[in-house]
């Protein structure tokens, strides 16, 4: 039974709009038992500083281990996890985990870096204040090891209340980020009035970014805008040498993507600090 419910879940992502309440009270049912049970984990992308090569943080990307489907990404479950308000346990549980794994790296002397988290619309409005701090509690971890990423459609949902959050948590000395910068609807007067960090490209702009010049044009507005703000900028999927090359050129600081590592489980983030200092990657 537990097999043919999950292939009835997995049709939830390929079939037609028809049946589309039905199975997402399904996929539903499933989540809730996979946030009882534990099924959610953590993978880790590596984010570097252009010029230094130095890792300057981790960011946690969730996976769903379904017993019948295997790794799940999020794509095929967030989306539904938000609609029935599960991502706020789900987030809650994803920062406190993060915050624990960048501890214990720290305390295995292997990393110094924030661990950035992905903050959902939902989570945001709903309680981001106190689950950050019971996490940062929860872990004993310095809160300028923690950064949180939220996009422009979740700070635009209702600016006032999404000025007073980020300054709360900002009040605490957690850092924060615009994420998938470029492709919501934002107001760039707004960016001033909101206590940020940094800013990450979408990896939108990033993939045809040397032959299309609308995307190098959108790319090179982003990190200029970043750096008259005096924010960081993090250019995201960043797979070839030579979109490194030339986001370098355009001034950006940082990157992450497949070019250095995709996601990893935990247990392979020691190996790949331990080859990328060694020059080895
Ligand atoms: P995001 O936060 O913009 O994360 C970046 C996505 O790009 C990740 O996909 C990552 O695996 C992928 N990526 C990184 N480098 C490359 C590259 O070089 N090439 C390509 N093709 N892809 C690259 P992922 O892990 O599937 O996550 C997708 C989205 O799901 C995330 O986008 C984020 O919006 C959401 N998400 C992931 N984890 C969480 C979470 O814990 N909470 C919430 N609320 N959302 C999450
Ligand atoms: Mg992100
Ligand atoms: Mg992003
Ligand atoms: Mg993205």
């Amino acid at each position: 039974a537990a097999k043919k419910a999950g292939r009835q879940a997995f049709r939830f992502f390929t079939q037609d709009m028809n049946q589309r309440s039905a199975e997402f009270l399904l996929l539903d049912n499933h989540l809730r038992k996979a946030v009882a049970t534990g099924q959610f984990l953590l993978y880790y992308q590596p984010q570097i500083d252009i010029r230094s090569r130095a890792v300057i943080g981790m960011e946690a990307l969730m996976r769903w281990r379904h017993p019948e489907l295997g790794l799940v990404p999020p794509n095929r479950f967030i989306p539904a996890a938000e609609e029935s308000g599960l991502i706020v346990p789900m987030g809650a549980w994803a920062l406190k985990e993060a915050c624990m794994q960048n501890k214990i790296w720290q305390q295995a002397g292997l990393l110094y870096a924030p661990i950035a988290v992905n903050v959902s619309a939902r989570q945001f409005a709903e309680n981001l204040e106190a689950v950050t701090l019971d996490a940062l509690r929860a872990a004993d971890l310095a809160p300028e090891y923690l950064e949180l990423e939220v996009t422009e459609s979740t700070l635009m949902d209702d600016v006032g209340a999404a000025i007073q959050t980020l300054n709360t948590v900002k009040r605490m000395g957690v850092r924060l980020a615009i994420d998938d910068f470029g492709t919501g609807y934002s107001s760039l007067s707004y960016l001033k009035r909101f206590p940020l960090d940094k800013l990450k490209v979408d990896r939108s702009f990033v993939i045809d970014i040397l032959t299309d010049p609308d995307d190098a044009a959108i790319a090179g507005a982003v990190v200029s805008l970043a750096k008259n703000l005096r924010l960081k900028v993090i250019a995201e999927g960043v797979e070839t040498a030579e979109q490194l090359s030339f986001l370098d050129q355009l001034g950006c600081d940082e990157m992450q993507g497949f070019l250095v590592a995709p996601p990893l489980p935990a247990d392979q983030v020691p190996d790949f600090l331990a080859r990328w200092q060694a020059g080895d990657i």
